[in-house]
């Protein structure tokens, strides 16, 4: 049975993958089998990143949003939409929410991780960098006064965890010229050398940082660094030939990303509003009252609700659930989203070109952004190598590993 590489390449849409010449990516789309497949909604990474590695939808994961509204704490949470928006939802409760909290805390048990599905059958699973790592292992982490966390057994985050002595630099020291993917590569080479794993999932989040403020299908220095992450583990197995006798690949992004022409602060009466990117969500006790008035809001593109616990499209005023077949996935996407119990009761997904400043105020603004409806920020690449067919949704990625896994035991029984 072959161990699994899922690679995840923050922020890549498929025109840029499609493109792509930079060795690594080229190797692997040459040897797999590949699809354009759909995020979910709101298309935000720690939304998308939860659905990667739980196989759920919002509804069933209950992470919502970068941003939203905690009903019993009756607070607000910020992943991190921005350093700003992180400091004016208060700095240390927002990195405990982000580093600790999403996992602990936000992540609902019913949910089940890709690493607490393989590790109960008695499998090894490593993870590198990823904000969904929820697993059964105790980590201590390596500064004082930041809690122990439960993760995967081979466990890497940004230096501030680490199961195992890798060697590799500090993550965080300079981002702008990838320090994060490079210390995903150091760590990668020294898994890979040590064959330490049955499921490694490598996410690499600099391109998706670089593509905000660059645009969409612009970053061709960061994807060449995150190509260099995926050559290093290459390398550590003896070039790519031995690399793919020996795994098994999945490579692929969490969300696309889109350009950025306009900008807004989304307002709702009196009513909470939460807006990150190009999504957001009003809390309401009136929904349609609130997607009414957001007829007439140059920013706002779908408006999604739940009316007597039936889902709800409006845009401009046109009342048609059609609207959501017009984008991928659409009409699962945004029910799935509005039955997330985190999720505020209207969901906006921004027109084409719009972003919504956060509660800092900042954006994107002649950069590249995500969050919406949108199939500029909703298909992704996906690329299988060694599993069989390209699963249509980040959500088959669970199951198509756990599927890989349990044949390969049927067949060893
Ligand atoms: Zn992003």
């Amino acid at each position: 049975m072959k161990p699994v590489v899922l690679i995840v390449i923050d922020g890549l849409t498929p025109s840029m993958f499609e493109a792509a010449e930079t060795p690594a990516l080229r190797l692997l789309a040459e040897r797999g089998e590949y699809t354009r497949a759909a995020s979910v909604f709101p298309s935000l990474t720690p939304v998308c990143l939860t659905s990667i590695a739980t196989g759920a939808y919002p509804d069933v994961h209950w992470i919502p949003h970068l941003v939203w509204w905690h009903r019993d704490e009756e607070r607000l949470v910020e992943y991190g939409s921005s350093f700003g928006a992180m400091r004016a939802a208060g700095l240390a409760r927002g990195l405990r929410d982000t580093i600790v909290d999403l996992n602990a805390r936000h992540l609902s048990r019913d949910a089940e991780t890709i690493y607490e599905a393989l590790e109960a059958t008695g499998l090894t699973t490593a993870a590198i960098n990823i904000t969904c790592y929820r697993g059964t292992h105790r980590h201590l982490p390596t500064i004082p006064g930041a809690p122990a966390v439960f993760g995967p057994k081979r466990f890497f985050f940004y230096s501030l965890y680490e199961s195992d002595a890798t060697g590799a630099p500090l993550a965080f020291l300079n981002r702008g010229l990838g320090s994060i993917d490079a210390y995903a590569a150091t760590v990668g080479r020294w898994l890979v050398t040590r064959d330490g794993f049955d499921l490694l999932v490598h996410y690499l989040p600099d391109y998706d940082y670089a593509s905000h403020a660059q645009g969409p299908d612009a970053a061709h220095e960061a994807l060449r660094r995150s190509d260099d992450a995926i050559t290093a583990l290459f390398d550590a197995a003896g070039g790519p030939d031995e690399f793919l006798d020996r795994y098994a690949v999945v490579v692929c992004s969490d969300h696309g990303q889109s350009k950025i022409s306009n900008v807004a602060k989304l307002e709702a009466g009196d009513d909470l509003v939460t807006a990150s990117n190009r999504a957001a969500m009003v809390y309401t006790a009136d929904p349609r009252r609130v997607a009414t008035l957001l007829d007439r809001e140059p920013s706002a593109g779908t408006v999604v609700f739940l009316e007597d616990d039936v889902l709800v499209a409006r845009r401009d005023g046109d009342e048609d659930l059609a609207l959501l077949d017009a984008v991928p996935d659409g009409r699962t996407r945004a029910e799935r989203a509005l039955r997330n119990p985190n999720a505020g009761e209207v969901l906006v997904s921004a027109t084409p070109g719009f972003e919504f400043v956060d509660l800092a105020g900042r954006h994107h603004l002649g950069g590249g952004s995500h969050g919406s409806l949108e199939a500029a920020d909703s298909e992704v690449p996906m690329l299988t190598v060694g599993l069989g067919a390209p699963p249509a949704s980040i959500t088959g990625i669970k199951p198509l590993v756990t599927r890989h896994f349990r044949s390969a035991g049927a067949r060893a029984a």
